[in-house]
């Protein structure tokens, strides 16, 4: 059976973006592979941060990814710091990573230029943890939003690279996409993002989420209602696309189109899906952080269980590179 490998980085609530470009699928294959999702700590840190919030967002990110969906008894859920062979991997990796390919991730090159004064070496070598934390449980499968399309050829391009100078080890793992594989800020400008402040998060109230969307940024050539308008250039619509149903979705593309229905209306009905099926991760949240016990537990048998397909395969790797056993 194919493994499934993805993170989520502890820099903030989750938002939209996460939940339909990537926690929906992570929900979706737990039932059908084996999965391993992650609370990537460490590339946290690659960003300014607060040390005292780190724990706390931590286990606050793994009580929205258990909201989400996501179900211990099918899926291994823990928290990337806990298992140290993630770091010691994206070591040997470093040694088979050519510099130049992570001097040219448009993510790197987005980040640095958000933040000029203080670009560190982990920020750059962000991708190849990442290529370490998929590859340790030899991931095939990589459910992630569309930004992280590049890193992911990276991993490939890494996992070649490796087999090739030291024989094969590892697979050549490939992202996995959403309908909404892509979701703008409301401002319609930049990617949603954590770091960025511009999102809708997954546990916003019906309140929260009809004031975010009302002004949310549609097809910008549509001035007046009777306008023709394009779905497919309209962010609301992307969003549509992971929260109505297939029919409604394609009677509303068509009357945006003959310019029938407005943009707030249009709005209205998204509003209502949106709270449809945020309603029960709302609840599954407020139940669970009552619970951080239970939760931390759940992120403790996770752990354990990856530090013994992790111990493995690390080795394999050392084994591979011609490193000296332990204890011979
Ligand atoms: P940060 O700004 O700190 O990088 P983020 O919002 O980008 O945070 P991540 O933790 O980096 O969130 O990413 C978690 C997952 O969500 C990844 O698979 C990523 O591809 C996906 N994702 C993030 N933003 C979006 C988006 N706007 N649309 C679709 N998928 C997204
Ligand atoms: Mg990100």
């Amino acid at each position: 059976m194919s493994r499934v490998f993805s993170g989520i980085q502890p820099s903030g609530q989750a938002h939209l973006g996460n939940y339909a470009g990537a926690l929906a699928n992570w929900v979706r294959l737990q039932d059908e592979y084996e999965c391993f999702y992650c609370v990537v700590d460490y590339h946290a840190v690659t960003q300014p941060y607060e040390a005292a919030d780190l724990a706390g967002r931590t286990l606050d990110m793994a009580v929205s990814v258990l909201a989400a969906g996501v179900d211990p008894e099918k899926a291994t859920l823990f928290v990337q710091s806990a298992v140290p062979e993630h770091t010691e991997l994206a070591w040997l990796f470093n040694c088979v990573t050519p510099l130049g390919e992570l001097e040219r991730q448009t993510q790197f090159k987005d980040k640095a230029s958000r933040n000029r004064k203080n670009i560190t070496a982990g920020l750059l070598d962000y991708p190849v943890l990442q290529a370490a934390d998929i590859l340790l449980y030899k991931g095939e499968l990589v459910p992630v939003g569309e930004d992280q399309v590049q890193h992911l050829e990276l991993s490939r391009e890494i996992a070649r690279r490796f087999n090739a100078r030291f024989g094969e080890v590892f697979p050549e793992p490939q992202a996995l996409l959403t309908g909404a594989k892509r979701i703008l800020g409301l401002d319609g400008q930049a990617k949603m993002s954590k770091s960025l402040g511009n999102t809708v998060d997954m546990l916003a109230t019906p309140e929260e989420i009809w004031d975010a969307l009302r002004p949310a940024v549609t097809d910008t050539a549509r001035v007046r209602l009777k306008d023709p308008g394009d779905p497919e250039v309209c962010n609301v619509f992307t969003i549509h696309q992971s929260f109505t149903p297939e029919e409604k979705r394609d009677e509303l593309a068509a009357a945006c189109r003959a310019g029938e229905i407005g943009c707030i209306d249009c709005k209205k009905v998204l509003a209502e899906n949106l709270d449809a099926a945020l309603a029960p991760i709302r609840e599954r949240y407020r139940q669970l952080s009552e619970k951080p016990d239970e939760v931390r537990q759940i992120l403790a048998a996770g752990a354990e269980r990856c530090r013994g397909v992790a111990r493995e395969v690390l080795g394999e790797a050392r084994e591979a590179m011609g490193f000296l056993a332990p204890g011979e």
